[in-house]
């Protein structure tokens, strides 16, 4: 009998579903049937899976906003005819399309849950398989009133589930490839699985609505020991730059030399919107915490707060295209939307 559970899930590409060249031994992406081929056990849970991919699978490090905006359109387009959908992507830039997809997916009551693997699925010791059918379980999970138990884009590796705008991919080799510095899990699986309910988002009481519109016109500026105003000058000068992440030290600092206030305050005057986003995975910035940072805050800086920088960058993208003026873009980008940020 088919379940009433349907998922849909869809393949973007990553070592999940990679396969090593024979001659090479160079990792590639493979097909989705290969994939399904290797967990037969996915036909044992209690659910109906749909499965489409990207046109052709990518290794994560080529994602760009249009495959964000594929994405999320995918999901608008049979957004009523699941339950939950299921991303299978590469964990390099898991927590940048989670975090694109949080703002894109307006006023989601059903799961959307992003998960990969470190090792391909074909290698007997790969996280491939507890990853994949423990996600399948999440998105079916439902409330004690029938309505999805976790109604937000996350991430789910190693027997944690996190908000999705909230990860940050801290390994290259451990099982446990990210963290939520800022943020509790939504989820642990052991020999059950236990939702922290109270960190979860609850459902909007508005109609679902996709929004994946995003300006790219984005730069990202450094700070570190010994930065050079004329590299500094080649990217605060190009005029086609609408918004600046400044990634600062500790809680917002950066050095006070004067050029350097100059070319950031000059950059707010051509009305590019100026975020500070810390250098450092966990709290917040704390902007006039230290003289180093009281001359940005009085000129107008954005505080990114506890942000991670991902989402920091894709929020950016999303509000340049959506407020022009300096002031209330400040507002938005320092109200959390999406359970993105906590001010305390
Ligand atoms: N390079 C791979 C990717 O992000 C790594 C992974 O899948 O974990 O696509």
């Amino acid at each position: 009998m088919k379940s009433s559970n349907k998922i849909l899930m869809l393949y973007t590409g990553g070592t999940i579903g990679m396969k090593a060249d024979e001659k090479t031994g160079t990792l590639a992406p493979f097909d989705f049937d290969f994939l399904l081929e290797q967990i037969p056990e996915l036909k044992l849970i209690d659910c109906t899976i749909d499965t489409d991919s990207l046109d052709a699978p990518i290794d994560s490090s080529n994602i760009k906003p249009e495959h964000w905006t594929k994405l999320a359109r995918r999901i608008e387009q049979d957004y009523h005819n699941y339950h939950g959908f299921v991303i299978l992507h590469g964990s390099d830039t898991m927590a940048y399309t989670a975090s694109a997809l949080s703002f894109m997916l307006q006023n989601l009551s059903k799961p959307v849950i992003l998960t990969g693997a470190q090792l391909p699925i074909g290698i007997p010791r790969s996280d491939a398989r507890e990853n994949l059918i423990t996600t399948i379980e999440i998105a079916t999970a439902k409330r004690s009133d029938q309505l999805a138990m976790v109604p937000e884009v996350c991430v789910y590796f190693e027997y944690n589930l996190y908000r999705g705008n909230r990860t940050h991919k801290t390994s290259t080799e451990d099982f446990e490839a990210f963290y939520s510095f800022n943020y509790p899990l939504l989820a642990q699986a052991g020999v059950n699985i236990k939702f922290n309910e109270a960190a979860i988002l609850t459902p909007p009481g508005e109609p679902f609505r996709c929004s994946p519109e995003l300006c790219t016109d984005v730069a990202v500026l450094t700070m570190f020991p010994g930065i050079q105003p004329h590299f500094v000058q080649s990217v605060l000068n190009n005029p086609e730059m609408k918004g600046l992440l400044l990634r600062t030290f500790g809680s917002g600092n950066a050095p006070t030399d004067k050029w350097l206030i100059d070319a950031v305050t000059g950059c707010m005057d051509r009305n590019v919107k100026v975020v500070n986003v810390s250098q450092c995975d966990g709290g917040a910035v704390n902007l006039g915490k230290y003289e180093a940072s009281k001359a940005l805050a009085d000129a107008g800086i954005i505080s990114s707060y506890d942000m991670t920088f991902e989402a920091a960058l894709v929020k950016m993208m999303y509000l340049l295209e959506r407020e022009a003026d300096y002031k209330n873009f400040k507002l938005l980008f320092e109200t959390p939307l999406r359970g993105e940020l906590t001010r305390k």
